[in-house]
């Protein structure tokens, strides 16, 4: 996978990208990363690349021509890409802004992402974008969350993160992202290690009975406990087996 990130502060990326597991992930070679500043596509010798909006108002707006320009650049041949053409969709690799006004990001989107070649993320800055950056060059419009941040920098981080960690690999233990909260549609089951008697806190008896079958039971009532009492909203989606009906009716009675 490519993941190429376009920003005017490519500094704020060299330790997220070459630590921990997504670090680990480009020794591997399942992802390269280029960090572009746009800057360098301003086209003028002054490096300017916002201005300010045409009606007036506060704050600098991104101009189109640099991130345009970057976007082409890094798509590789650009009218094969249909860059610029302002037909959504005909991108090879997928340009997502990063934006408070985009569609919200969760789990399936990053599960969705991750079977991309070719991501091209644009951190905007400042007051907002050009309109027609929006318009006629990006693919997606993310968003991480109902606030506001400086800059598209950390959100492009926390989905480069959430994508590169479902690369197969990329985890020691492949069954992490499996059972991971909101992958499964619940949130995780509570987790316990050694001692099994922490200052008088016992970790639960099923969970030392070497009981595979009573093991799995157990984990999936405890996500389904954990789902109902703190996120009820994801059972409304969540498929219903005999099981898990039954589950939920013991559940009910105990809560
Ligand atoms: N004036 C814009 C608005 O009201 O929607 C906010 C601009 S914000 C100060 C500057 C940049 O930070 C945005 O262009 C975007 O790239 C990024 N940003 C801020 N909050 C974000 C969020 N919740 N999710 C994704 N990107 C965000």
């Amino acid at each position: 996978m490519k993941i190429d990130i376009l920003t005017l502060f490519p500094e704020m990326f060299s330790g997220v990208l070459s630590s921990s597991i997504i670090g680990k992930a480009e020794q591997k070679g399942l992802v390269s990363f280029r960090v572009v500043n746009f800057r360098d596509f301003s086209g003028n010798k002054h490096g300017q690349v916002d201005d300010t909006p045409y009606g007036g108002g506060g704050g600098m707006v991104l101009k189109p021509d640099p991130i345009f320009r970057a976007v082409e650049h890094l798509a590789g041949n650009s009218e094969e890409a249909g860059v610029g053409t302002g037909q959504h969709g005909d991108f090879k690799p997928r340009v997502i802004l990063l934006c408070p006004q985009g569609q919200r990001y969760n789990q399936q989107i990053a599960e969705e992402l991750a079977r991309e070649d070719h991501l091209i993320f644009v951190c905007g800055h400042y007051e907002g974008y050009d309109e027609r950056i929006r318009t006629h060059l990006v693919t997606d419009e993310l968003s991480i969350g109902d606030y506001v941040l400086t800059g598209g920098e950390l959100p492009a981080m926390v989905i480069i993160d959430s994508v590169v960690r479902l690369q197969k690999g990329a985890l020691g233990n492949e069954l992490s992202a499996v059972t991971d909260s909101f992958s499964t549609g619940l949130l995780e089951y509570p987790h316990y290690t050694r001692p099994a008697d922490f200052r008088g806190m016992a970790v639960p008896d099923v969970l030392l009975s070497g009981h595979h079958e009573n093991i799995e039971k157990w984990r999936l009532k405890e996500s389904l406990r954990r789902t109902l009492t703190r996120r009820p909203d994801l059972l409304e989606k969540y498929e219903m087996t005999g099981e898990v009906q039954k589950l939920l009716e013991e559940l009910k009675q105990e809560l």
